[in-house]
C-alpha cells in the first residue's frame, strides 16, 4: 500500500499534481478542501459550519476534518493507497492520521513537500480564482491569511515527518510536467 501526503502551501499545486499521481499509481485522492466544498454545495450542517472558517482563510476545526478522513478510509478499505491532499494541516491532524493508518497496519509511505516562492503562490491563486470562482482565491488579504496560517500551523509538519524520515522536499517551481516528473521519481522509490 502506498500512502502519500502531498504537502505544500496554498497554491503549491497539490490538487493539479495529485491528478498525475492518481493516474500513474492508481491511488485514491482524498482532498479535505474538495470534501468540504462538496459539503457546502450539498448544504449540510457540516458544510455550513466549515464555510465560515473557509471564507476567512482559517482552518476548519481538527475534529471535523479528521472525522471526514476517518469515514473515507473506512469506506475504501480495498484501496491500493491514498493521496492525502491538504490534509494533515496541523500536528494534531498528523497524529490522528498516523493512529488511523497504524490501526490498519498501512502507515504513511512519504510526505512530498512542494516548495514554491511566496509571490508565485499569490499569482497562481489569483489566476485560479479567476477561473474557478473560488471566493478564497480572489481576495489578496484572504490569500495572505491562508499563507500565514500555513506558516504558523501547517509548516511544523515538515519537522514532524522529518523525524519519521518520511519528508521529501520537491522543487515546485517550473512547468506542471517538470514538477510531475520530480514527484514521480520520488514515489517510484518509495
Ligand atoms: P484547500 O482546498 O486545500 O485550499 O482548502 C480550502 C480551505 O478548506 C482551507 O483554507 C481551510 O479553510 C479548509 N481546509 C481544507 N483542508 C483542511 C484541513 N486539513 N484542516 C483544516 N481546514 C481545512
Amino acid at each position: 500500500m502506498l500512502n502519500i501526503v502531498l504537502f505544500g502551501p496554498p497554491g503549491a499545486g497539490k490538487g493539479t499534481q495529485a491528478e498525475f499521481l492518481i493516474q500513474s499509481f492508481g491511488l485514491i485522492h482524498l482532498s479535505t478542501g474538495d470534501l468540504l466544498r462538496s459539503e457546502i454545495a450539498a448544504g449540510t450542517k457540516l458544510g455550513l459550519e466549515a464555510k465560515a472558517f473557509m471564507e476567512k482563510g482559517e482552518l476548519v476545526p481538527d475534529a471535523v476534518v479528521i472525522g471526514m478522513i476517518k469515514s473515507k478510509l473506512e469506506a475504501n478499505k480495498d484501496a491500493k493507497g491514498f493521496i492525502f491532499d491538504g490534509f494533515p494541516r496541523t500536528v494534531d491532524q498528523a497524529k490522528a492520521l498516523d493512529e488511523l493508518l497504524d490501526a490498519n497496519g498501512t502507515p504513511i509511505s512519504g510526505m512530498l513537500s512542494l516548495e514554491v516562492e511566496k509571490q508565485e503562490l499569490i499569482n497562481r491563486l489569483l489566476n485560479r480564482g479567476k477561473i474557478s470562482g473560488r471566493a478564497d482565491d480572489q481576495d489578496q488579504s484572504i490569500i495572505e491569511n491562508r499563507i500565514n496560517v500555513y506558516n504558523e500551523k501547517t509548516s511544523p509538519l515538515i519537522e514532524y515527518y522529518k523525524k519519521q524520515n518520511k519528508h521529501f522536499g520537491i522543487n515546485g517551481m517550473g512547468t506542471i510536467e517538470e514538477i510531475a516528473g520530480r514527484l514521480k521519481a520520488v514515489v517510484d522509490k518509495l
